[in-house]
């Protein structure tokens, strides 16, 4: 559930910003639109208020120069007025000739009239065709002239005139420093006017109005000519436009249209000129480049509201699609997540054992090889403990699983306690716990280690109220004696386990049984069962092989006697062989062994294989019996043997007592052919020069010396020497306790001729010697 909302979680997370970014991108697309919008108008109302700008200065520049033009026309009235003045003070009876050749030649003007002071018509240079002014008229302009003689002209509007009007009538004072003497009426000519304006381009709507300084219409000039100034009932303010100003721009509305207007007075005379031009026409040609421009915006815009409608779409898409993705990937990783935690949980059940956290099989076997594989280059000791708990199954079963399984736990724990860091505890399963001594100095620190856990494991534990006991027993395997690998010392060790548990639990046995300490073995029994074991046929014989070093052939067995006691196991030389010496059994032993070897050898012999000599350990009692030799010898002819197939091993101790008897046993032993080692020498106190007296051929150099060979140089020395010394002396040595292949190098390298030892073989049984005989060549070379 957990693992689905958290998909579904970062599904959510992923919509969610991917609207957010939605959000944004919209604004900033709104914003884009409303800033290019905003541009692109600001750009066209600027556009227009430039093309109106430059109207307006077109305008302001035409109607100056029309103005300029009507002045330059209107002022020759200074030139014709003066003439006229003269004329009326003078000759008012003749014909004005002047005045006649001026009408004439000047196109401008139609007509000149002139008047008295009192209105009346003194002279005209063409008869007035409409009578456009009424002599009453003129005399009430005169009366306004004369009251304001500053006034240069008066522009005379005829009331009922018809219009379009083609003449201008001005009238002029005719004055004499104050005194007016007379008007002159010149009639402009607008068809004059008109050439002059039909050059100039003002559109199809502009109009060029002429109007008195009191507003009133005189003219209006459009494209096509004079217009009836009737219908055009609208006007501007012309008082704005006076002398100073000269010239004023405006707007105004007319029926649908809006005008752009120029205003300009003529200079000294009461006469305005508008030109008003249609901003539609004005701006035609900006408003199709306006219509132009916002199409391609619109149309753009509509591009980009699609694109961008597509865009949130495929985003929309992308997010879809990332969502799932990363959903799939949410699903993944939750899924590595959970195969991590399987794998995990795999490895620790795999490596671990689940109810006491110790190692499993699996791991115990994988950390204790890499421990013995240490091992071979520091030649210490590795011990592998076997423990079982005793009447474990009975617990179990009588007080159930649970305290079975506590029992264990707590189990787990004190054997944890009684061991270092660097040992490996392990558990098999069921009761069966496994324990790898590293790196112990001394046996005796294993033998310490496996007493202090059937002491730890022995106490009392209060499991669920109940009090509980239970004891172990230990099967302790030595690296290298009792196997190199790893498999077989755990197969050894289990099997002293089960020695621990016959012989009465709570115990611990080496594998290496001589290890086992017997001392608690009544002397007593074993003094007593020693002759009833002779006839029982209890005791047995192991045999070793020697080793030649030249070829690395077998070159002789040694007999080594074993107690196959029915109450104690297999019992070891040492656990009985000095209690029988001191019971005076041993030289009945001594020929049992004997004999026993001798009917081994015929034995092998009748199964056709090819013997080597066997060698009888010979205890210093026996070797002082005064008949040894003879016994020995009848023996050998009992069987048919020669004395090369008997050798005898005799200790150190058994050269100092007696000598006399050991000499002529020996002695006569020799004679014989019988070849005589003398055992574990260094071990007492026997030099070389001690034994020159005795026919001794072989020196076996104690497995002592060789076992610390590497480790004490002072033993190296000894080794190194004897075997030297014994060399000049023509001795044969033989080392014993061979367990390492470094030891067998050492010894090849220092001359040993032939080596005994765990490295090549324990003492086996008859069975597996036969191996020996039929295989007398032995390999080492890989180990
Ligand atoms: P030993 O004559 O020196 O015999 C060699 C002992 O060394 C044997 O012990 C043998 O098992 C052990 N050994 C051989 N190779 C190795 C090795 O590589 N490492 C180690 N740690 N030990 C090795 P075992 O059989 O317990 O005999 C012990 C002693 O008992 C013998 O020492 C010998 O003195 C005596 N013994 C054995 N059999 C007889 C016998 O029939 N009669 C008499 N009188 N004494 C015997
Ligand atoms: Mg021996
Ligand atoms: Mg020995």
């Amino acid at each position: 559930m957990l693992f689905f909302s958290k998909i579904t979680g970062g599904a959510a997370t992923v919509k969610s910003q991917t609207r957010y970014l939605q959000f944004g991108l919209s604004l900033a697309f709104v914003l884009v639109l409303c800033l290019s919008w905003g541009m692109t108008l600001s750009q066209l109302r600027e556009n227009r208020r430039f093309i109106i700008q430059g109207l307006s200065t077109q305008q302001a520049n035409l109607t100056a120069i029309i103005a300029e033009n009507i002045y330059q026309v209107v002022n020759q009235n200074q030139a014709i007025g003066l003439v006229a003045q003269g004329w009326i003070r003078h000759h008012q009876q003749e014909q004005p000739a002047e005045i006649n050749n001026f009408i004439y030649s000047e196109q401008a003007f139609n007509r000149i009239v002139l008047y008295g002071v009192d209105g009346r018509k003194l002279y005209q240079t063409l008869p007035d065709f409409q009578q456009s002014i009424t002599p009453e008229e003129i005399k009430g302009y005169l009366g306004t002239l004369a009251s304001d003689i500053g006034d240069q002209a008066k522009i005379l509007v005829p009331k009922n005139n018809p219009r379009p009007n083609w003449q201008l009538p001005i009238l002029f004072p005719l004055t004499s420093g104050d005194q007016l003497e007379g008007a002159m009426l010149l009639e402009m000519n607008l068809g004059y006017l008109l050439n002059f304006l039909q050059g100039l381009d003002i559109g199809r709507s502009g109009r060029i109005s002429i109007y008195s300084d009191q507003g009133e219409i005189l003219a209006r000039y459009e494209n096509y000519g004079l217009v009836n100034i009737d219908q055009y009932a609208s006007k501007p303010d012309y008082h704005q436009v006076d002398d100073t100003s000269h010239s004023i721009l405006f707007t105004y509305s007319h029926e649908t249209d809006k005008y752009q207007v120029a205003a300009r007075k003529v200079r000294n005379y009461p006469l305005i000129i508008s030109l008003s031009q249609g901003l539609q026409e004005s701006l035609a040609e900006y408003y199709s480049y306006r219509s132009r421009i916002v199409m391609g915006m619109v149309i753009l815009t509509a591009f980009g509201c699609v694109g961008f409608v597509l865009l949130l779409r495929i985003l929309n898409r992308t997010d879809d699609y990332l969502a799932s993705l990363k959903d799939s990937d949410a699903e993944k990783q939750a899924l590595l997540a959970k195969l991590e935690d399987e794998h995990k949980n795999a490895v620790n059940a795999a490596s671990f054992d689940a109810l006491t956290g110790l190692y499993n099989r699996r791991l115990f076997v994988s950390l204790a090889k890499q421990n013995l594989y240490a091992a071979r280059r520091n030649n210490t000791n590795y011990g592998i403990l076997f423990i079982d708990l005793d009447r474990f199954k009975t617990i179990n079963d009588t007080l159930g699983h649970r305290i079975g399984d506590l029992l264990l736990q707590e189990v787990a724990d004190r054997l944890t306690g009684c061991v270092r860091k660097s040992d490996v505890v392990a558990r098999f399963g069921g009761d069966e716990f496994v324990i790898l001594l590293a790196e112990m100095d001394s046996l005796s620190d294993i033998s310490m280690v496996a007493e202090k856990i059937i002491d730890t494991i022995s106490l009392p534990c209060f499991l669920d109220g109940e009090e509980l006991s239970v004891s172990p027993s230990i099967g302790i395997a030595i690296f290298p004696r009792d196997g190199l690998e790893l498999e077989d010392l755990i197969r050894n060790a289990d099997a002293a386990m089960y020695v621990s548990k016959k012989a009465g639990r709570g115990r611990y046995s080496y594998f290496d049984a001589s290890l086992n300490n017997n001392s608690s073995i009544q002397k007593f029994e074993l003094e007593q069962g020693v002759v009833r074991a002779i006839e029982k046929n209890e005791f047995v014989l192991h045999y070793q092989p020697k080793i030649r070093l030249d070829d690395s052939r077998v070159v002789g067995l040694e007999a080594l006697i074993r107690w196959q006691h029915p109450q104690h196991n297999l019992l070891y030389p040492n656990d009985f062989i000095d209690c029988i010496e001191e019971s005076g059994h041993i030289s009945k032993l001594g020929t049992w062994v004997l004999e026993a070897a001798c009917r081994q050898l015929v034995k092998w012999r009748g199964l056709g294989l090819q013997t080597v000599p066997i060698a009888v350990n010979v205890s210093p009692t026996e070797i002082k019996e005064k008949d040894y030799a003879e016994n020995f010898i009848t023996m050998l002819d009992r069987y048919e043997l020669k004395p090369e197939d008997i050798e005898i091993e005799i200790t150190e101790g058994a050269i100092f007592e007696d000598k006399q008897t050991l000499h002529c046993n020996l002695t006569r032993l020799a004679d014989e052919g019988v070849t005589i080692s003398l055992d574990d020498f260094g071990n007492g106190f026997s030099s070389l020069s001690h034994i020159r007296s005795l026919p001794i051929r072989t020196l076996k150099i104690d497995r002592s010396f060789v076992n610390d060979m590497q480790k004490s140089r002072n033993d190296n020395a000894i080794v190194t020497s004897t075997i030297a010394l014994a060399k000049k002396l023509k001795l044969t040595v033989v080392a014993e306790g061979i367990e390492r292949h470094d030891q067998l190098i050492h010894l090849k390298l220092a001359g040993c001729d032939q080596v005994q030892g765990y490295f090549f073989s324990r003492p086996v049984e008859e069975e597996q010697t036969r191996e020996f005989l039929r295989k007398p060549v032995r390999s080492y070379q890989n180990e």
